[in-house]
């Protein structure tokens, strides 16, 4: 019985067998090619590529890099860093935002249990006003 084989499949697997084409991957920065001799990096958010030496990798931290990381390379691109520092920094804003909301919801929730303690005491004393009221009405009534 024969499977059918997903043609959406693709195995990625560098340099692992003669007959598999390589595929091209150009360097972010130069535009060059980054082949199988170079040092290569590949941002883990974009997927490109890039030479250690063009975005400043020194051969130690790329050696470190990549014997750390055994396939893949934990490693942002510098627009990738870039963008991951400025979602950090928005996340942060926002936290920060959220916590002086909280402080002013704060505020304001005891602002307004206080304004509705005036009012229940104020509907209080309308109640009982009411009520003198409605004792004044009946006694005119009962007199007429
Ligand atoms: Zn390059
Ligand atoms: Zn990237």
């Amino acid at each position: 019985m024969l499977t059918p084989v997903s043609s959406t499949k693709k195995i990625k697997n560098r340099g692992s067998t003669s007959a598999e084409k390589n595929e091209i991957e150009e360097c972010g920065v130069c535009k060059k090619l980054v082949g199988e001799k170079d040092q290569g990096l590949e941002c883990e958010i974009c997927k490109k590529w890039w030479h250690s030496g063009c975005v400043d990798i020194q051969d130690s931290e790329y050696e470190m890099l990549a014997r750390h990381c055994k396939g893949t390379i934990h490693w942002y691109c510098p627009l990738c860093n870039g963008k991951t520092l400025q979602m950090m920094k928005l996340i942060q804003e926002l936290n920060e935002k959220n916590t002086k909301n909280e402080l002013e919801l704060q505020t304001i929730n005891n602002d307004i249990q206080a304004k509705m303690q005036t009012i229940s005491t104020v509907l209080d004393d309308i109640q009982s006003d009411m009520a003198k009221m409605r004792v004044d009405i009946d006694s005119g009534l009962a007199q007429k």
